[in-house]
């Protein structure tokens, strides 16, 4: 799916098309890259099946909204054009209906003769949708990596028919209208000769198969909603906003296809603490004047626990230190970021009279020596009024 053009690249067209001009750009680029009119062109029909792929996920409203959304993986072309889980295969188009629509009733020979060469799989395996979920884990948590149990809920294969969907006893049969194909010839005779296309079968519906004694828990769709719950495990270093794959998670595939894989949004409870920049962890940490100017062990909070830090004489406020490999995991690489600390210092306040009296005193015996940046300041003032 990485390697999938834009959708609305693929019809040459801006994203806030209308319907008729995507209607119109697919209808274009189909009659171009038709594989009746470009036989044993691999490249054409490679491009018709993309085209075909975006038409049938940008024609439809609802899943041009989940495509806008989630992308390519909001919408999962090899599911077919059904929401019932067997659509009609995707790339089956009818030349009939794009040049019917396009130039009329006639006016457009030549096609006796071909016709009927592209034959779309829809009978065949399709993959489960992808499902969507989401969790709200901890700072901590997901620093350090946990595992959740969550609640999901899917379309399963029905345990009755075990995804049949023929009652019990029974077998779906072949169906007798395709002969188990899926599709159907058209044959329609026209002043030009005849032109072939083929259609999905209306019978089974693409499926091959039809159930005569459907499963009574299932009505023959051989599937049901099922709320589950699963262990998901969350590795350590994941971000908030991060999305977690879990492969074979999603719903039932048809015709005996895969699963499709589950999607969970990871949202990341912001930490009184501790605050987060790629794999580094962020704090700040409140020293008194006096361990400013004195030097001081002071306790610092990391993931790991409290470590002790040796904070230097005359430390100013807004310092920030960094503590090697306190940080995050890094996800997908090894080692882990760092704990950045970054000091800010604490003006006393409610003085009583004698304290507010010594500072004072205590300030008064300090010179230009003891302020530097002070003394750089003034030496600027007066260099500006001089
Ligand atoms: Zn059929
Ligand atoms: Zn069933």
């Amino acid at each position: 799916m990485a390697n999938k053009r834009d959708y609305y690249e693929v019809l040459g067209i801006s994203r806030d098309a209308s319907d008729s001009e995507i209607k119109k750009a697919y209808r274009k680029l189909a009659k171009k890259y038709h594989p009746d009119l470009c036989p044993n062109d691999k490249e054409a029909e490679r491009k018709f099946k993309e085209v075909s792929e975006a038409y049938e996920v940008l024609g439809d409203s609802k899943k041009r909204a989940q495509y806008d959304q989630f992308g390519h993986a909001g919408v999962d072309p090899n599911f077919g054009a059904g929401s019932n889980g067997y659509g009609t295969g995707g790339f089956d188009v009818d030349l009939g209906d794009i040049f019917d629509s396009m130039f009329g009733n006639g006016g457009f020979g030549g096609f006796g003769g071909f016709g009927g060469s592209h034959r779309s799989n829809a009978n065949g395996p399709k993959r489960g949708q992808d499902t969507f979920s989401s969790i709200t884990i901890s700072f901590l948590e997901a620093c350090k990596g946990t595992s959740k149990e969550i609640s999901i809920t899917k379309m399963d294969k029905c345990d009755k028919c075990m995804g049949s969907g023929a009652a019990a006893g029974s077998k779906p049969t072949t169906c007798p209208n395709c002969g188990g194909m899926g599709q159907v010839q058209m044959q329609q005779r026209t002043p030009f000769g005849f032109m072939s296309s083929s259609r999905t079968c209306p019978k089974c519906g693409g499926k091959g198969t039809i159930i005569t004694n459907p499963c009574s828990a299932c009505s023959g769709t051989g599937k049901k909603s099922k709320t589950k719950k699963i262990k998901i495990n969350i590795p350590a270093g994941i971000d908030d906003g991060q999305t977690l794959l879990v492969s074979g998670e999603g719903n039932a595939g048809s015709n005996g296809g895969p699963y499709g894989n589950l999607n969970v949004a990871i949202t990341v409870r912001p930490d009184p603490l501790f605050k987060r920049r790629g794999f580094d962890i962020l704090c700040d940490i409140p020293i008194t004047y006096s361990q400013a100017i004195n030097g001081a062990d002071i306790v610092v909070p990391t993931i790991d626990g409290k470590v002790k830090y040796s904070v230097p004489e005359g430390t100013q406020p807004g310092t920030t230190f960094r503590l090697r490999g306190k940080g995050v995991n890094k996800l997908r690489s090894h080692g882990r970021g760092d704990m950045l600390i970054t000091t800010t210092i604490e003006v006393p306040r409610n003085l009583n009279e004698t304290q507010k009296k010594l500072i004072k005193q205590f300030d008064d015996s300090l010179n230009e020596k003891n302020y530097h940046k002070r003394k750089g300041f003034f030496d600027k003032i007066k260099d500006m009024f001089s």
